[in-house]
């Protein structure tokens, strides 16, 4: 048995056998070419390799997990032979003097929208595999091995370290738990595998020699352990605790369908965040009040090019409309710094997390903003949407949103599209914005404190730096007081004030968020019912001043 200690970023237990993840590293740029023969052939041979591995890949799994599961592989093996798909890529590379690996994501992008557009449920699933030939194509032209969790049974994803895009595209009914030798607990990685409730460390010195591939481990995410080929002394004990844990998460479950109101009936909106339409399904099995804060750019990580306004359109609208009547707070995109997209093609700077990111891209960049302001004005017709803009500094910046929201109403009035009359607010996760939130109280909705840069912008400490992990510390009480003094002036203006950043699911915080006044909380779904239950055995008459006191 070998066991290793990291950094948990979400508790419980996973049983089950490692996969070592190998980084992909693949930026598709248009290139002039002049020998359009050599670069077909250059095509041709990576098409040729990706064929050769997924007969490979076909061999192994037929032997392993059967005919039925090893059957994609084939199938992918055709697809890669389809005369469509392979005239299209050689065209373009000899008709616009492209490289191949533009060709093909070109290619992979005009067939994957055809098969998505198409009725049949089947047809539509193809679009997956278009993009997953592509991409394994455009590895070989690279020269580099694809990965991607091939298995029929989920797996423990080891890493050096994961990418919120990454992440974002993995197969996550096929991830068990995340295991990285790097990254942070504060990272938006982190943050995912939160969303995604499973066990997860960083900062563990784990092996990712390729022998250590399909071997039996267990990751202890409340103790930041892994041990991989655990004796059987372990195994039992950890089983043990497995189970321990089902049980307690069934007993949380009685809480579905209460309200979350402390003893002394002082309600909290519960509200879960999320990154995509999948979360969906965690956030009704816990009972979400509503979505306090869903992380649109990660449509834009998902994405390989702008997601068009009817594509956003189409997500935003099945969020409010599947959420029912219940608030969807969605946030602009919010891209930069750790969450990069290739294609903004975002200059490389020094300092990313105080540089162009967020509200700072959608206000230089107003034709990206206008995109997804119109998608989020259209959609909130279907549900009840509100907007939320992050990283803001200065009133300017919401004289400027202003602007620009006008003109998108007025574009959409006089194209004669319907548009709803969404609310809108703001993240407070800066602070100079904590300062002026007196101000900016009177000129918006609500107001939503981001934690987690909140403490990055406050304590001067890279929130992605793993070597500061100890000094992040978001229970400073120069956070805290921010925090009280956001909510203070929140309710000053009649405005309410929520948590949407990861101190939301504090439960050592609960009680003191409820008795400073804090009218939201929102967290990431398999955190709600417990924090739930906290608040609903508090007293705010009996207990509020004495835990208030406690941190200011
Ligand atoms: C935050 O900063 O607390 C927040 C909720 O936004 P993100 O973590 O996505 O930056
Ligand atoms: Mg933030």
């Amino acid at each position: 048995m070998e066991v290793y200690h990291g950094k948990s970023v979400f508790g419980g237990i996973a049983i089950g056998r490692l996969h070592i993840y190998n980084k992909k590293n693949i930026q598709v740029k248009r290139r002039h070419i002049e020998d359009t023969n050599m670069e077909i052939e250059r095509f041709r041979t990576a098409k040729d390799t990706a064929i050769a591995q997924l007969g490979v890949l076909y061999e192994k799994s037929m032997a392993t997990v059967g005919a039925a599961n090893a059957a994609i592989f084939e199938i992918h093996q055709m697809m890669l032979e389809d005369d469509d798909f392979l005239e299209s890529v050689e065209n373009m590379i000899h008709a616009q003097q492209i490289n191949a690996e533009y060709a093909v994501a070109m290619t992979s992008d005009n067939f994957a929208n055809m098969f998505a557009a198409m009725d049949d449920d089947y047809m539509k699933g193809r679009a997956a595999d278009v993009r997953d030939i592509s991409e394994r194509v455009l590895m070989a032209l690279s020269g580099q091995e694809a990965d991607r969790v091939e298995t029929s049974e989920p797996v423990i994803v080891v890493a050096d370290d994961l990418a919120p895009s990454e992440t974002v595209q993995m197969d996550k009914s096929k991830v068990l738990s995340f295991v990285t030798i790097h990254g942070s607990t504060n990272s938006h990685t982190a943050i995912l595998a939160r969303t995604m409730g499973i066990p997860a460390l960083v900062g563990t010195p784990v092996s990712l020699h390729p022998d250590m591939n399909g071997k039996m481990a267990v990751v202890d995410g409340d103790t930041g352990m892994i041990y991989v080929e655990p004796d059987s002394e372990t195994l039992a004990k950890m089983q043990e605790k497995y189970d321990a844990l089902q049980t307690k998460k069934e007993l949380l479950q009685t809480l579905k369908g209460k309200e979350t109101i402390t003893l002394d009936g002082q309600k909290v909106m519960l509200y879960a965040n999320i990154g995509n339409y999948k979360d969906l399904a965690s956030v009704l099995e816990n009972d979400a009040e509503g979505i306090g804060l869903f992380r649109s750019e990660f449509l834009y990580l998902e994405s390989d090019t702008y997601p068009t306004e009817e594509e956003q359109l189409k997500v935003y609208r099945a969020v409010a409309e599947t959420m029912a009547g219940k608030r969807v707070i969605i946030r602009t995109l919010d891209i930069g710094a750790d969450k990069q997209a290739a294609y903004f093609e975002l200059p490389k700077e020094e300092n990313p997390a105080m540089g162009c990111r967020a509200i700072r891209i959608c206000l230089t960049r107003p034709e990206i903003f206008k995109t997804q302001l119109r998608a989020l004005f259209r959609a909130s017709a279907f549900g009840k949407i509100a907007i939320m803009y992050p990283m803001i500094t200065s009133m300017s910046e919401i004289v400027r949103i202003k602007q620009i929201v006008e003109e998108v109403k007025q574009e959409l009035t006089e194209a004669g599209v319907p548009f709803g009359n969404p609310e809108q607010g703001i993240m407070i996760e800066t602070p100079a914005a904590v300062m002026i939130s007196d101000k900016l109280a009177k000129e918006v909705d609500f107001f939503s404190i981001g934690t987690n840069d909140l403490t990055q912008y406050t304590l001067a400490i890279d929130r992605q730096n793993e070597q500061m992990d100890d000094f992040y510390d978001s229970h400073h009480q120069a956070v805290l007081r921010m925090i009280a003094m956001t909510v203070e002036n929140a309710h000053r203006e009649n405005i309410w004030c929520g948590i949407c950043g990861e101190l939301g699911a504090d439960p050592s915080l609960s009680k003191w968020f409820v008795s400073i006044g804090v009218d939201e909380l929102s967290m990431s779904p398999r955190s709600l019912l417990f924090i739930r239950k906290i608040i609903r055995e508090t007293d705010v008459s009996a207990e509020g001043e004495q835990i208030k006191r406690q941190y200011l």
